[in-house]
């Protein structure tokens, strides 16, 4: 990627980019399509029909309806319609720390959004389950089988619910969570799930809006990760469908469709699935199959994933890694047995990054799981370049003589201990850092993560 002044920067974040930047097939596509006719939804074109068929191929047979849309919202929006409608129930079940999306309907289902909300102001007919994360969830890997355990208590919320008089419409999650932080399901979590959802007469809708289209190297979508004899009641895809391009969808079965169809209220959406946006969305799935992007998830998310855990053993801040392919997660703590979160430090590491030109990005309840998912057209050089720059941000042991630091930070300024000052002090120990050879001389102090210990001690030396 490359700033107004030509300045490169390695993205590790964005998964909408899913090819790469401004990917040249992508763009030939929809200039082509643009300058031949787009149009309203209500004329028909060939595009969505073969975009349509495309899709379905990557899927289970049993997911064959395809709804066109224009964004992740939108996607789960009529996700929840089709489910309300297909069952004839209210109630939906989602995950602690779920994002789905920003509108109203969804707002109500994001515990990452609502949690500042009391429990007067949540919507009633919305139940919260654990989310199903063996690092620092309820259930541990040290547990004995916590795909059970999670999945029994989504069986007790639904349990809770029917004694209230609710009926569950869906359950909603993401395949792999990701703003939650980083979360892999534990094998099995989802077909359990699945089993009490559809006994208690709900769907379960997978969210592949940030995993899906061959991130997670092994499969094409996220949620075969669970296994063969897993299939989702409802699919929805967003972010890398059109690489930049606003494209969205919603994938389900016939039983599922023909209900909805059947409440004789016509589904009408003006851009979804445009002639330009259906040729966009065919050359990203040519790109991702001429390139082998899949197949590069998964290599380069291994050796990225080996490279991180040689971090893991060397620094103790790093508490865990957690991926498939690339969608990788780095937990930061401050003590492996408390899990006390990192935040600072993660947040630290990011300004850092950023400072030499990397994209990274720390999500997840406590905004300490540094998030890999970086357009799959990244290699193991890049791998190499980001966490290299992690070790060394992390080892921050840097020996400085006294005169470079304490001088330009003036004693009348010392109480001013803000952010922008400590960034400085940080930059001019890179600079510092990177172009001094050898031993240094005394005096010298450790500039860790934390920088609370770099001001006292330069305190010290400037009253000293
Ligand atoms: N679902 C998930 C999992 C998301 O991460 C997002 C966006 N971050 C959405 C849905 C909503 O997508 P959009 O922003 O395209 O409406």
């Amino acid at each position: 990627m490359y700033d107004e002044k030509g300045q490169r920067y390695l993205d590790c974040i964005n998964n909408v980019a899913h090819v790469g930047h401004s990917h040249p097939d992508v763009v030939r596509a929809g200039a082509q399509q643009m300058e031949l006719l787009n149009t309203n939804s209500r004329f028909l074109h060939d595009n969505l029909v073969l975009y349509a068929q495309r899709l379905q191929a990557t899927l289970p047979d049993k997911l064959s309806v395809c709804y066109f849309v224009n964004s992740g919202s939108e996607a789960n929006d009529l996700a929840l319609r089709l489910a309300w409608q297909y069952t004839g129930h209210k109630d939906v079940i989602t995950l602690n720390n779920a994002y789905h999306g920003h509108v109203s309907s969804l707002i109500d289902i994001s515990p990452y959004k609502f949690h500042q909300l009391s429990d007067a102001e949540q919507n009633q007919f919305v139940h919260v389950a654990p989310s199903p994360d063996v690092y620092r969830g309820k259930y541990r890997a040290d547990h004995p089988d916590p795909a059970t355990a999670y999945a029994d208590d989504v069986k007790d919320i639904i349990n809770k619910a029917h004694e209230k008089g609710g009926k569950i419409a869906a359950f909603i999650a993401e395949s792999l969570q990701s703003c939650g932080g980083q979360v892999i399901p534990p094998s099995g979590y989802f077909q359990k799930v699945a089993e009490h959802v559809r006994q208690a007469g709900g769907v379960f809708i997978a969210d592949e809006v940030q995993v899906g289209f061959g991130r997670v190297g092994t499969h094409f979508w996220a949620f075969q990760l669970q296994g063969e004899d897993f299939v989702p009641d409802i699919v929805t895809m967003g972010k890398p469908i059109g690489n930049g391009h606003p494209m969205s969808c919603v994938v389900t079965t016939r039983e599922v469709a023909e209900a909805f169809m059947s409440s004789g209220m016509e589904y009408f959406n003006t851009f979804g699935g445009n002639p330009v946006s259906c040729a966009i969305g065919l050359a990203v799935l040519d790109v991702i199959e001429k390139e082998d992007l899949q197949g590069n998830a998964l290599r380069v998310g291994s050796y990225l994933t080996e490279l991180l855990e040689k971090q893991r053993e060397k620094h103790p801040l790093v508490g865990d890694i957690r991926g498939c392919g690339l969608f990788v997660g780095v937990e930061l703590v401050k003590d492996r047995v408390k899990l006390t979160p990192a935040t600072a430090e993660a947040q630290e590491i990011i300004y850092n990054l950023k400072e030499q030109h990397i994209l990274l990005s720390a999500d997840g309840p406590h905004r300490n799981v540094l998030k890999f998912k970086p357009p799959l057209c990244f290699t193991k050089e890049d791998a190499d370049l980001v966490v290299e720059k992690i070790d060394r941000i992390l080892t921050g042991t840097f020996h400085v003589p006294v005169s470079l630091c304490s001088v330009p930070l003036c004693r009348n300024k010392v109480d001013l201990a803000g952010l922008s000052l400590a960034h400085s002090l940080l930059k001019r120990l890179e600079v510092y850092r990177d172009t001094m050879q050898g031993p240094l001389q005394e005096p010298s102090f450790t500039c860790g993560l934390c920088l609370k210990p770099v001001y006292s001690l330069l305190l010290k030396f400037i009253k000293g």
